[in-house]
């Protein structure tokens, strides 16, 4: 946001609670890779310029990538200062509450992040006081959790790559399996988000998308390869269905483990499909079709029913059941009565309010390091047609 205001010589401040990339460093678990080839690390006026464009890059070299472009943009920041409120003032113009001072806007842009506090089921206070719980955002590695086994909650991104981290790390895992998004990591020669790309995917706009379109499942750890909930099973994860409540010591699974294993799969299928239909559409030289699909493994560790977290041993907890929006400092009336933003490709109804960096604010592509840059460009020019 403050490349293109910068490129369009709008004066502006950005204001930081923690420090440049501070969820990139505190945030995310220790053995994370950003989950697009190195290609894809970009923002507008900067682009990975290593000599591995295949390659994946750990947290650390995300960090010092977002750190190396705020000192070639050289945004106004002042880090370490926390927006606690915003409203409309009597005149106009937007006031701004600070945890050191109170500024006043004529514009003003809330980006706080795609994933600002973890959604965690309220069941999940009935856990035994002696298990431990943390959500993955606190998460770092398997030494952080007290010996045993752990029970990871929720088959999103976070939690498959969470439970192949544990597995790696010696843990027992079971992993509590919803609906999911898989996707091949490479496919016919190229890497997913290539063909993202390439076939436009990426950019759909957000009243194009089925409402229950998902992120896909994608790891970069080990040179990246696929997110194959068998493959784990086979390495000894023990799936389950989803987590539906727990009494006493007991955790309660739906019999959903197949249907959602089945779904993944249909998704995984659909991929291919487009990628091939374009191919034939445009003529495409490729490589052959070699994927397999590999529904003809089942998960023959699959815990079922209910389990007994004692005698499973399971001694941890980790809740990667997604996140939610924590828009309570925001007074001015652009959100709605669960507290989501009301917006249009970022613009909302009180005039120079705008949000930037949701999920699918406009396209597939608005929540990715990859993709903010063209949502961010449309927000410049829009503020600064209002003067
Ligand atoms: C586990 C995980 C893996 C991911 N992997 C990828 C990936 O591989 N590729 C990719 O493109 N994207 C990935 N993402 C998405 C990632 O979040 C975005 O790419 C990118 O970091 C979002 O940048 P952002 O600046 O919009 O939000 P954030 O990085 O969340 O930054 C928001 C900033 O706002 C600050 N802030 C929040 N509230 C306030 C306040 N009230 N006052 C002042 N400051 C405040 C925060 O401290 C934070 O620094 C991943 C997300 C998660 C959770």
């Amino acid at each position: 946001m403050s490349y293109h205001l910068a490129k369009l010589g709008r004066e502006h401040i950005v204001l930081e609670r923690g420090r440049i990339a501070e969820r990139w460093r505190s945030e995310r678990w220790d053995s994370l890779t950003f989950q697009f080839p190195n290609s894809m690390i970009r923002l507008p006026g900067y682009a990975y310029e290593g000599d591995e464009p295949q390659g994946f890059m750990h947290r650390d070299g995300v960090v010092r990538f977002i750190e190396e472009y705020a000192r070639r943009i050289a945004p106004p920041i002042r880090c370490g200062i926390r927006v606690i409120g915003l409203d409309s003032s009597d005149t106009g113009s937007l006031v701004v509450e600070t945890d050191h001072v109170s500024l006043e806007a004529v514009n003003v842009v809330i980006a706080t992040g795609p994933y600002q506090v973890p959604s965690v089921p309220t069941f999940s206070t009935s856990l035994p006081s002696r298990t431990y719980q943390v959500t993955a955002n606190r998460y770092t590695n398997p030494g952080q959790l007290p010996p045993g086994s752990v029970l990871v909650v929720g088959s999103g991104g976070s939690g498959c790559q969470i439970a192949e981290d544990l597995l790696l790390g010696g843990r027992g895992v079971y992993l509590s399996v919803g609906r999911h998004r898989r996707v091949p990591r490479r496919y016919r020669g190229e890497d997913f988000g290539w063909w993202q790309e390439k076939t436009g995917a990426s950019d759909r706009t957000v009243d194009t998308l089925p409402p229950d379109w998902r992120a896909p499942l994608l790891t970069g750890v080990g040179g990246g390869q696929d997110v194959d909930l068998r493959r784990l099973a086979e390495h000894g994860v023990k799936l389950t269905g989803s987590l539906r409540d727990i009494r006493g010591s007991r955790l309660l699974f739906a019999s959903d483990l197949e249907e959602n294993l089945a779904q993944g799969d249909a998704l995984f299928d659909q991929f291919m499909r487009s990628v091939d239909d374009y191919i034939l559409k445009h003529g495409m030289e490729t490589e052959p079709h070699q994927n397999s699909r590999a529904t003809d493994r089942s998960p023959t560790t699959a815990a079922t029913g209910e389990l007994d977290i004692r005698s499973a041993g399971i001694t941890s907890v980790i809740w990667a059941t997604g996140y939610q929006y924590d828009f309570g400092w925001v007074k001015c009336l652009v959100l709605d009565t669960h507290g989501k933003p009301v917006h249009r490709r970022g613009v909302t109804a009180v005039p120079g309010v705008y949000f930037l960096g949701l999920p699918r604010l406009h396209k597939v592509k608005s929540a990715f390091l990859w993709g903010v840059g063209e949502d961010a460009a449309f927000l410049a020019r829009h503020i600064a047609s209002r003067t």
